[in-house]
């Protein structure tokens, strides 16, 4: 069966990357057209047992595997439990249902007054811009997300123009997913451009990990929508472990930066993963260096198929007080949980 993910990959970026013209090296399409979807590749891949495989194809099953050849490379093969491998490869875990762990943990559905938009929050929206990622993060609250109920044509998108255009205690315009930039620069280009026509917006902010999944995204038709639009920029980007910046994504991180664009990074905190000082304070460090601050450490969201990557409240606050030691307060992430109903993040 095809999901929407896929097929809006299919028509938005497989046929766009095909039309690329000039290209030495693979655009960003067709790297992510080339993507491992297959739980078997990727443990071929890594060098992983065969007894990964059944847990790997149960997790798949639930909630597709995707991973970029330009993030796979920076994953350590033949070790299961290399940090950026844990946060992509599907595990048995996945299929357990313990109470209180649900497929909408931040009750959304109940916040769109129209198709593709979201509006939890006093003086901002956010925008379903693309209902594809270019990776699929296990632990994503969004994976059981309805997309095929709201990602809107580019005549439905009116309804949501509309809503914005009506409100003028609206000044910000979150463009999110899926990932915003798994969208074609045509479309983006052309939403910011009504988003622009708005005259009480102020920002556009754009939460996305595809600079960081393949940092060729970050290309010169993406530089010259987001160049050339009036509203201030701010990128939030989402990275949980310092092994997932490389040279390549400092370098995207400075074309994005040199296009007007403030960048902050926003964290989930993950067992296994980045729960301890060290990675917590190596990462504050490297996104420091590629000229990105710290934002938000996100508690995980009680999502159904993310239990086994939580961190008690209790450690979680913990780690932060002692992480506190070992960081200037500007590289201090703060720690905050997303509860339905409020209208800001809360902190821990
Ligand atoms: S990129 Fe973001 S929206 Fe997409 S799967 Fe990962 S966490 Fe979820």
């Amino acid at each position: 069966m095809i999901t929407r993910r896929r097929a809006f990959l299919q028509e938005n970026i497989i046929i766009a990357g095909q039309h690329t013209p000039d290209q030495t090296t693979a655009s960003w399409q067709q790297q992510l057209s080339q993507a491992i979807r297959d739980p078997a590749a990727l443990c071929q891949r890594l060098g992983l047992s065969n007894q990964w495989l059944p847990g790997a194809f149960a997790g798949h099953q639930l909630f597709d595997i995707c991973v970029p050849d330009a993030y796979l490379r920076r994953i350590k093969p033949n070790d299961p439990s290399d940090p950026l491998l844990r946060q992509v490869l599907p595990v048995e875990d996945e299929t357990l249902t313990p109470p209180g762990y649900v497929t909408d943990p931040l009750e959304e559905a109940s916040h769109q007054p129209a198709k593709g938009l979201i509006h939890k929050y006093a003086n901002r929206v956010l925008l379903i811009a693309s209902p594809a990622c270019a990776i699929n993060c296990r632990y994503c609250f969004r994976r059981h997300f309805p997309y095929s109920e709201n990602t809107p044509s580019r005549v439905q998108w009116q309804e949501a123009l509309d809503y914005l255009h009506a409100d003028n205690t609206i000044h910000e315009a979150i463009l999110s997913g899926g990932d915003p930039l798994a969208a074609n620069d045509r479309q983006l280009a052309w939403l910011v451009k009504q988003l622009d026509s708005i005259p009480h917006l102020k920002r556009l902010r754009i939460h996305t990990r595809l600079p960081v999944v393949i940092p060729d995204r970050v290309d010169s038709a993406l530089l010259h929508w987001l160049s050339n639009t009036r509203l201030q920029k701010v990128v939030v980007l989402h990275i949980n472990h310092p092994n997932e910046i490389d040279q390549a994504v400092v370098d995207a991180c400075a074309r994005l930066k040199q296009a007007g664009a403030t960048l902050l990074n926003q964290s989930v905190l993950l067992q296994g993963i980045n729960d301890n000082v060290s990675t917590l304070a190596a990462l504050s460090e490297r996104l420091f260096e590629a000229g990105v601050l710290p934002y938000y450490l996100h508690v995980v969201d009680p999502v159904q198929g993310a239990a086994h990557f939580d961190v008690p409240d209790e450690e979680a606050k913990a780690l932060v007080n002692q992480l506190l030691e070992h960081l200037p307060g500007f590289l201090m992430p703060r720690l905050v949980r997303e509860v339905p109903g409020r209208t800001s993040k809360t902190p821990l």
